[in-house]
């Protein structure tokens, strides 16, 4: 049985009662409008502790003005079947006020990896992201929490807060889940036309030979020159396409350590984003 708690307080008492039958407790904290990506998180956590939560939460304070918080897909009843039947034991599905009580005042600054890439195209939006991950790590004090590596610089932010600021808890990276043309599934990708969706894989494929090339010694600056043409030519307006080092983020220079190729770009009006380990 998924049950729905939609209080911090009903949310406490229910992981205290876990907690003193010394049951560990997993967190997997989500926007809704579930999918296998989701899904996969959530069996990588009931694999791991003992008792999962799964928080659906559309957060408002990550989204920047004129992005999608009102037209974000809300679909909270899908979620709790499909959570039933894949096993998690809480949805979490606080209100706004809940999170955000009047006079709410305390922020995060996650720090300068927060500026760059997805934080120089959205400025506010790893705060806003800190921000809600440490209300709910607070919430339900879990064992680990998991994260996509969709969201990869996402995820590097939050395994730096965790750090930083000493919370006790592991950080669990999750490998992307795709579409099998490619596409990494994304709540957002119900927002692609007929059409736009036939365009999207074209998104992974150029990660993909991009990487084959970089790894066979192409020059790094022509190759990612001429993948984002690529990528402009197809439709996409691509807002950064870039070879960084896997854990600082810093421009990849040689394969002395891990690097990744990170990509945004706006195909019609959705943004999609996606990365791939070089
Ligand atoms: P979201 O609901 O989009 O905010 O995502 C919630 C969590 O699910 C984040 O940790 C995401 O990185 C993760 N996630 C979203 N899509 C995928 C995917 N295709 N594969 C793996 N994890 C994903």
């Amino acid at each position: 049985m998924t049950e729905k708690v939609e209080t911090i307080a009903a949310l406490r008492a229910r992981v205290a009662a876990w907690r003193k039958a010394e049951q560990s407790v997993g967190l997997v904290p989500t926007m809704g409008a579930l999918h296998r990506g989701h899904m996969s998180l959530l069996a990588t956590a009931r694999a791991k502790t003992k008792r999962t939560v799964v928080s659906v939460f559309v957060n408002p304070t990550q989204f920047g003005p004129g992005e999608d918080y009102e037209k974000y897909a809300r679909q909270i009843e899908k979620d709790q079947a499909l959570l039933e039947e894949n096993g998690a034991d809480i949805l979490f599905a606080p209100s706004v006020g809940e999170m955000y009580p009047e006079g709410f005042a305390v922020s995060i600054d996650p720090g300068p990896m927060a500026k760059i890439l997805e934080g120089a195209f959205r400025p506010t939006h790893f705060a806003g992201v800190a921000l809600v991950v440490t209300k709910l790590f607070q919430a339900v004090l879990p064992d680990a929490a998991f994260f996509g590596e969709k969201d990869y610089q996402q995820l590097l932010i939050i395994q730096r807060l965790v750090r930083d600021l000493n919370m006790p808890l592991e950080i669990v990276p999750v490998p992307i889940v795709r579409e099998e043309d490619g596409l990494a599934l994304s709540s957002r990708n119900a927002y692609l036309s007929a059409q736009e969706r036939k365009t999207a894989p074209l998104l992974s494929a150029t990660l993909v030979a991009l990487a084959k090339s970089l790894r066979e010694g192409r020059d790094p600056a022509t190759a990612l020159a001429e993948a984002k043409q690529q990528l402009e030519a197809a439709g996409f307006l691509p807002d950064y396409l870039e070879w960084r080092d896997a854990q600082t983020l810093y421009p990849a220079r040689d394969f002395s350590h891990p690097t990744r190729l990170l990509v945004a770009a706006k195909l019609g009006t959705t943004r999609l984003i996606d990365n791939w380990g070089v």
